[in-house]
């Protein structure tokens, strides 16, 4: 079972205390954007087999979005940071670079 630490309250909450909210760090384009640019921000999302970025809600607890940085194939968790961020912590792309040392930061789309 997926356990995330709440970044906000400290709980560790059970994958069933939590809501997810798809792929983290999306750039928004609205009003003014080009079709194939609202076209990707709608329906294109990366399907990483490896480290990936997520949105979840402590549903259950303190009612927050949150971010997770987790590896999709063996559920290892990086860390949880707040959803307030363009990219994230430092910290965590540490963790993440020293156990996959061909791992890279994106820019965001
Ligand atoms: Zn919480």
């Amino acid at each position: 079972m997926l356990i995330l630490e709440c970044p906000y309250c400290g709980v560790k909450a059970e994958e069933t205390e939590l809501a997810a909210g798809g792929e983290a760090h999306l750039k928004r384009f609205g009003p003014g954007s080009s079709d194939e640019e609202f076209h990707d921000y709608l329906f294109m999302r990366e399907n990483p087999k490896g480290v990936h970025f997520e949105r979840w809600r402590h549903a259950n607890g303190c009612g927050k979005w949150f971010h997770a940085a987790r590896c999709t194939m063996t559920l290892e968790v990086f860390g949880t940071y707040s959803a307030q961020t363009t990219e994230p912590p430092k910290e965590i792309q540490d963790k993440i670079s020293e156990k996959r040392p061909n791992w890279t930061w994106r820019d965001v789309k």
